[in-house]
């Protein structure tokens, strides 16, 4: 599948998300780097897709406070060229990888997305934090994807209201707090079925906080899908506190 301007091909050869390692062809990472890219583990928490092997497949965290998802999945774990890929894109103005990293994830859950709901809403940026990045990566995600996939966008169905810390260096409990009243649902969403799409899953708590706003509003099924998949639980299965 051709998905790169053919005048911007010209202008900018496609180069790999990692190293800028001018690439044959179109596609997120090179040779040596796509060596480096993790694949979510096949064992996993079936609600919230934390990498390891739970009693019924359920993580401590799911086991005791539920989901307000239905699923929770990504095709990558966050770590290595994938990690990478997803700080230069957020944090060092690399608005240009939203193509190959959004094509990436088509490709790599698209078994996964066809199960999910056809109406896609991006956990959105608060306007201070926009203005600071210059885009909105998950809407940029959201974009490709919808473009390439035939799937509906819908970008004013969850609103942030409130400019939140970074969630980094926070506790579980102070992630929580943190997001609490960070959304505001549009009254669209009532009886819907759509998927909720981010960039990184890590402890869920911003997730969770927008799906507990969306169900409110009357959403009915929702699903997360997040390019990649951060560890957020120690082997004894306690909140890991350097989870990124
Ligand atoms: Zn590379
Ligand atoms: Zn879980």
């Amino acid at each position: 599948m051709r998905w790169f301007d053919p005048l911007l091909d010209v202008l900018l050869p496609p180069a790999c998300a990692v190293c800028d390692e001018v690439l044959p062809a179109p596609g997120a990472f090179c040779e040596r780097c796509a060596h480096e890219v993790l694949e979510l583990p096949s064992v996993h928490c079936r609600i919230c897709a934390e990498p390891g092997r739970f009693v019924r497949d359920t993580c401590e965290r799911c086991a005791i406070e539920g989901a307000p998802w239905n699923r929770a999945w990504a095709p990558f774990e966050h770590d290595g060229a994938i990690a990478r890929a997803v700080h230069r894109y957020k944090y060092e103005d690399r608005s240009d990888l939203s193509r190959p990293l959004g094509m990436l994830l088509l490709e790599r859950s698209r078994h996964v997305l066809d199960q999910m709901p056809g109406v896609i809403v991006p956990l959105p940026l608060h306007d201070a934090r926009f203005r600071s990045r210059k885009f909105d990566q998950a809407a940029q995600l959201a974009r490709v994807l919808c473009t390439y996939s035939g799937r509906t966008l819908e970008l004013d169905w969850l609103m942030r209201i409130k400019d939140t810390r970074r969630q980094v260096g926070l506790s579980e409990d102070a992630r929580a707090a943190n997001v609490r009243g960070a959304f505001r649902a549009s009254r669209h969403v009532a009886n819907q079925h759509l998927v909720l799409l981010d960039d990184v899953l890590t402890s869920g708590a911003t997730a969770r906080e927008a799906c507990r706003v969306l169900r409110a509003a009357g959403a009915k099924r929702i699903s997360v899908l997040t390019l990649a998949r951060a560890r957020s639980l120690l082997a004894s299965g306690r909140p890991s506190p350097l989870a990124p």
